[in-house]
């Protein structure tokens, strides 16, 4: 596991196994993702697929370009999917003046078409397309509009959710790239339908776990990351950082919800009474650059070990936002 980078200005961590290699995320700009993946010496080339926790934009950011780039599928669930290419296609919103102008823009073409049904036939076709044109071209982008005037062809790379390809999975339901069994569950968080992952990688036998974003932790995540190798785990803020801190109240209710981020806290609490000790590493990843300390972070994740941390199991280590983190290797 090597966690390219990892907070709310960009998320993504790269899983290899045997001849499989996987980009979970990619939430910064694809040459940024490309110049972290050489300077941890990965080859791009080597990428089998792209795997999407959720679409907020610090997990996607580098998607689409960087798939089209390497020419390689992306796994989202459906409705993650969904929610990217919407949030993906531009939308325009309309003044209720412009409308008025539209609808009276509708009526006029109307009048001419029926003004013109008894001219020749060229006039009729001419007033046709003029009258497409005043319709579809104003609250549509060139790319909507050409996707919208043929909806069998191909997509082009104009469409800017275009990938090569789309792989759809669903929490709770296993499935397999090459040599890695992928176990996706759902995290309580606030996106369409955002997972974690467990990683078993096969021909050596490990399981790596990823488990940012996310309000608590619920029953399913506690079993999710039973017996895992390779822990990535959300410790996002500091509660009284988070209190204190330059966010507006909203900003900050959000993201102490059910639905928002761990808190440093709360991935202690989970260390101290749910987690059951196998681990090798554990990542502490998601750290807020406004609300965190790494120093605190690490703290309250090694007081809940306690013990149990050795030279052989249960190393703390922090991911961060701005540069690769060395490759955990087993
Ligand atoms: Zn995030
Ligand atoms: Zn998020």
């Amino acid at each position: 596991m090597t966690v390219l980078a990892s907070g709310s200005k960009g998320n993504a961590t790269v899983i290899a196994a045997g001849s499989t290699t996987i980009l979970v995320d990619a939430g910064m700009s694809c040459k940024e993702l490309l110049r972290r993946m050489a300077q941890v010496g990965e080859d791009p080339g080597t990428l089998n697929a792209i795997l999407i926790t959720h679409e907020h934009l610090d997990h996607v950011a580098g998607l689409s370009v960087l798939a089209r780039r390497l020419k390689i599928p992306v796994f989202f669930t459906e409705q993650t999917h969904r929610a990217w290419v919407r949030m993906m296609t531009p939308r325009t919103t309309m003044s209720y003046t412009k409308w008025l102008e539209l609808m009276q823009r509708e009526k006029e073409v109307r009048a001419e078409q029926t003004a013109a049904a008894c001219a020749p036939q060229e006039e009729i076709g001419d007033s046709g397309d003029q009258g497409m044109e005043a319709v579809s071209v104003e609250p549509l982008s060139d790319s909507a509009a050409s996707l919208e005037a043929d909806a069998t062809a191909p997509k082009v790379k104009a469409d800017p959710a275009f990938l090569p390809a789309v792989e759809y999975f669903r929490a709770g339901h296993g499935f397999s790239i090459g040599e890695i069994d992928i176990n996706p569950f759902t995290i309580p968080h606030d996106a369409a339908d955002p997972c974690g992952f467990v990683f078993h990688a096969r021909p050596e036998s490990i399981r790596m776990a990823i488990a940012t974003d996310l309000g608590y932790v619920p029953p399913n995540v506690k079993m999710a990351l039973k017996h895992v190798d390779v822990l990535l785990l959300e410790s996002n803020h500091d509660l009284e950082m988070l209190k204190d801190g330059p966010y507006p109240w909203s900003v900050k209710q959000r993201v102490l919800s059910r639905v928002g981020h761990l808190s440093n806290a709360a991935a202690a609490e989970f260390l101290l009474h749910d987690y059951d000790g196998g681990a090798h590493t554990i990542v502490l990843g998601h750290l807020s650059e406004s609300n965190n300390l790494p120093e605190l972070a690490r703290l309250a994740a090694e007081q809940a070990i306690g013990d149990r941390m050795s030279l052989l199991g249960n190393r703390v280590v922090l991911a961060t936002q701005d540069v690769p983190m060395d490759p955990i290797c087993l």
